[in-house]
């Protein structure tokens, strides 16, 4: 495996950082996990353009362009023959002293690594997730924009510990307000009498497989309502799944022991499953 680590392509073997880089020492770097599929990757300009916000949120200074930034991607799924695979890019704050003033800090580390990663969930994309609400709340935004995908991944970390424990596939958090957030790791929705609702994107990640689904929404002329949420439109719910780059599309069949629906993937969660496959295999920016 070749790893892209500050402007070199180098083996995993000799892909290391040092202790004192801010990324391990407080979680001061963002990160994007993104998909090629069939030889193209999937909404780059997305992740990149979210990569970048992220790191200008943190004042991080991201020191490649957002062209250079593309192209090591692509050279970085080159060097290791990849058509299709995940892909994990990150900006640290860079290697400072043990205080946490960024000003110490130099230069941003970056790297890129690529590597085949099938369907997350394996079987679970016919079966349904099980869900579990946890009692973790997601970061409010007035601490930490759930919208900055920070290296800082601890809130969702609690959620998915509390969903192990609970016998969960996936937690599924509230804000501190009460309303429906996100899973630990994708968006969520619900499906009730024909319509899709989401929750509005203040308290998660704005995700880009998100933003995909509600395209794929439209064109199939589902209706799309984004509003809060709370656990009565969870148990009540028709259908319900949650969206990523790494879960895709994934159906939630059964929530704290509430089964949802009929306890199957449900017909509009599945036209989506299938609208989301059509698209992520016809477009993308070509690797080769
Ligand atoms: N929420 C969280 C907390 C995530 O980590 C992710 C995965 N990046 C998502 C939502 C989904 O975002 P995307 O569809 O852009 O992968």
């Amino acid at each position: 495996m070749i790893i892209y680590l500050n402007g070199e392509f180098v083996p995993k073997e000799e892909a290391k950082v040092s202790v004192f880089d801010h990324g391990l020492l407080y979680g001061d770097g963002v990160f994007e996990g993104i998909r090629a599929y069939d030889g193209r990757v999937f909404r780059l300009e997305e992740h990149i353009d979210r990569l970048y916000d992220s790191a200008k949120t943190l004042d991080i200074q991201v020191p490649l362009t957002k062209e250079e930034f593309a192209e090591a991607i692509l050279e970085t799924l080159r060097k290791n023959n990849l058509r299709d695979a995940y892909i994990r890019p990150v900006v640290t704050r860079g290697v400072g002293d043990l205080g946490l003033d960024p000003r110490k800090c130099g230069t941003p580390t970056v790297f890129i690594v690529a590597t085949e990663w099938g369907a997350m969930y394996g079987d679970l994309y016919e079966k349904g997730l099980t869900a579990i609400t946890v009692s973790v709340r997601r970061n409010p935004a007035e601490a930490m924009p759930p919208n900055v995908k920070s290296l800082n991944y601890l809130n969702n970390i609690l959620a998915k510990i509390e969903a192990n424990y609970k016998g969960g596939d996936e937690a599924i958090f509230f804000d501190t307000r009460g309303n429906v957030a996100e899973g630990s790791g994708d968006n969520i929705f619900v499906i009730k009498n024909g319509a899709i609702i989401t929750p509005y994107t203040l308290n998660n990640l704005r995700g880009i497989t998100r933003h995909v689904v509600l395209e794929v929404a439209a064109s199939l002329g589902v209706q799309v309502n984004e509003q809060n949420l709370g656990y009565f439109d969870l148990y009540s719910a028709d259908e319900v799944f949650v969206t990523g780059t790494a879960a895709e599309v994934a159906p939630i069949t059964k929530i704290d022991g509430r089964i949802i629906g009929n306890g199957q993937p449900g017909p509009i969660t599945r036209q989506l499953m299938a609208g989301f496959t059509t698209v992520t295999r016809k477009e993308g920016t070509p690797i080769y």
